[in-house]
């Protein structure tokens, strides 16, 4: 069952086209991986499917709904609002600069999103919120301030935090790039964890080994359009379009 579905997806900013026509689905349990050069839209795809962005053209469905309901003169009507916030439920966003609330502790950017976000009751957050901490290794930090903590562990709370919240489908946005190189393995191992456990993930990665060992299928990305899809072997090993053959040729 496809998840989630991106269909002629169309964004500008002001007068800047920055999405043309992008469709692509992703089944339950199925890892996408965007690559594509800086600029090419790839973060915009993430906002647009976390409804932090709205879109100019096609529709973008998850879970059989849809998060536009019709174009008037061209304008995007969205979905009532009941409908948009189970969408909203159903994805999560992992950011590049973690996203975490400076002023709570590391438990409780857990604890009160689950609180706020889906009504939990304090003892049944603080229970998720414990559980969590432990899966990510961060029992220990549970009461530091990201301030307190390394890249490395703020991006594994974020993780959790996302989690918590129990997302259809985890996007993540170059979750692993502005963390220091010896703090990026710690990140990734819990990523690949996530996709042994068949979660539906859309990863926008620079990690080119990574994203060969975790994707289900690729997308190659570049000026707003979908230069070239397939399996890692297919994109990464054997790409046909001279775009991607460049941008590769910069990873090895
Ligand atoms: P990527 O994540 O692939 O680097 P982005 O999706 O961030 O690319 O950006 C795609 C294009 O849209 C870029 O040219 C960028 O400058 C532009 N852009 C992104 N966000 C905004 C914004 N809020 N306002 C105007 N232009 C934007
Ligand atoms: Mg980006």
């Amino acid at each position: 069952m496809d998840v989630l579905q991106v269909k002629n997806l169309y964004k500008k900013y002001k007068n800047t086209e920055v999405i043309k026509d992008i469709s692509f689905n992703v089944k339950e349990g199925e890892t996408l991986v965007i690559l594509g050069p800086s600029g090419s839209g790839k973060s915009t795809i993430l906002r647009c499917i976390n409804n932090l962005e709205k879109i100019d053209g096609g529709n973008i469905i998850i879970n059989n709904e849809c998060m536009v309901k019709e174009y008037k003169n061209g304008k995007a009507i969205y979905n009532d609002k009941k409908i948009l916030e189970k969408i909203n439920l159903d994805t999560g966003m992992i950011f590049q600069d973690f996203n975490l609330f400076p002023h709570y502790t590391i438990k409780e950017n857990i604890t009160k999103a689950l609180i706020y976000v889906l009504k939990n009751n304090e003892e049944e957050a603080e229970k998720k919120a414990d559980n969590l901490l432990k899966k990510m290794n961060l029992i220990e930090k549970m009461d530091a301030y990201p301030c307190n903590l390394s890249g490395g562990q703020k991006q594994r709370a974020s993780i959790a935090r996302t989690l918590s919240l129990e997302p259809k489908i985890i996007c993540m946005d170059e979750p692993t790039s502005s963390l220091d190189p010896e703090l990026v393995g710690e990140v990734l191992k819990e990523i690949r964890k996530l996709a042994k456990e068949k979660r539906t993930m859309v990863i926008v990665t620079h990690e080119i080994k990574f994203a060969k060992e975790i994707a289900d299928r690729i997308i190659f990305i570049d000026n707003g359009r979908i230069i070239e899809e397939g399996t890692a072997e297919e994109v990464i090993n054997n790409p046909k379009k001279d775009r991607t053959k460049e941008f590769l040729a910069r990873f090895v």
